[in-house]
């Protein structure tokens, strides 16, 4: 019986592969038509300053609805795009947009756009960005780059010469998913970063757990130490907020708490309203 089960296992699992494999065939086939039919979309999510709860920036994320199959999440369809060597053409199709949304934003909120390690050598980037950033008549300063650790351990040399050229540019360079990738911390001073996002998994439990707590403070304290913005990403609760105003040195905040991604006609009005109400608040505590 048990040699039967066996069988039968291995068999559901061999099924199985090759659904996957179909599916993953497929979604690559589409995928490849939606970037050249340029049907990918962006939203937009804002990140606040702790403090006055002002936007300062928004993240530009890439989005794809599949005509039958509905939503494939990025963390799908970036993978295979970088397989597949085609993330270049969604780089660029990304920081192009997001730069020109950018131009129509109040005041002096940033745009902060994804890259891929891929892009280091698939893509010259300077001059993407300093094509797009002309196109739109937008400032360097406005624009940042995230790059993921694995991203510039990967890509080391390249990385940090590219890297560098953005950076003398006047671009901002974002540490993303921090925590999540690998432990030596030596290219951490090595590289022009300006800002440090924690990983939300670091931000999760630490509303009930001190040690959870105490390792974000002491993570968000390594940040602070090189100088740089730190930022936590996946705030979803007021709970969690005030945990880390009372207890950690972290600058910015980007969650659910303040909003989801929008799509670009939502997000200016989402960042009047926000904006707006935050300096109504600060004024009132100012005299009151
Ligand atoms: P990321 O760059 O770390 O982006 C933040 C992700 O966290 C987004 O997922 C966002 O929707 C999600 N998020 C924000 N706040 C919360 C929260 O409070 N709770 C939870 N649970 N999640 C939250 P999304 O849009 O699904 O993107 C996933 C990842 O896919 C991104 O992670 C990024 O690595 C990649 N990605 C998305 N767009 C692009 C792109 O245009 N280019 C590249 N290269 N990668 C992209
Ligand atoms: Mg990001
Ligand atoms: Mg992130
Ligand atoms: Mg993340």
């Amino acid at each position: 019986a048990a040699k039967g089960e066996g069988k039968g296992r291995s068999q559901f699992f061999h099924a199985q592969m090759d659904i996957d494999y179909h599916y993953r065939q497929r979604l690559k086939t589409d995928l490849r038509d939606a970037v050249a039919a340029d049907a990918l979309t962006l939203v937009f999510q804002p990140l606040l300053d702790i403090d006055s709860r002002r936007v300062v920036s928004c993240e530009a994320l890439a989005r794809w609805t599949h005509p039958e199959l509905g939503a494939i999440a990025p963390t799908t369809f970036i993978p295979l795009a970088e397989e597949m060597g085609i993330i270049s053409q969604i780089t660029d199709f990304v920081v192009r947009s997001a730069v020109a949304q950018c131009s129509q934003w109040s005041g002096d909120i940033g745009v902060a756009v994804n890259v891929s390690a891929r892009d280091f050598r698939g893509l010259d980037l300077p001059s993407l960005v300093d094509r797009a950033l002309r196109e739109a008549d937008l400032a360097p300063s406005r624009l940042e780059l995230e790059v993921t650790e694995t991203a510039v351990i990967e890509e080391r040399e390249l990385a940090q010469s590219v890297l560098q050229s953005l950076s003398a540019r006047g671009i901002s360079i974002a540490l993303d998913d921090f925590g999540t990738g690998y432990s030596s911390l030596s290219y951490l001073s090595a590289l022009p970063f300006s800002k440090l996002k924690i990983d939300r998994s670091f931000v999760q439990d630490i509303a009930g757990d001190e040690r959870a707590l105490s390792l974000l403070a002491n993570v968000a304290r390594l940040g602070r130490d090189l100088d740089l913005t730190v930022v936590a990403e996946g705030v979803e609760t007021e709970e969690q907020l005030n945990a880390m105003l009372e207890h950690t040195g972290i600058q910015q905040v980007q969650g659910y708490l303040f909003s989801r991604p929008l799509p670009a006609r939502d997000i200016a009005e989402l960042i009047g309203r926000l904006n707006g109400k935050a300096s109504l608040a600060s004024t009132k505590r100012k005299h009151g």
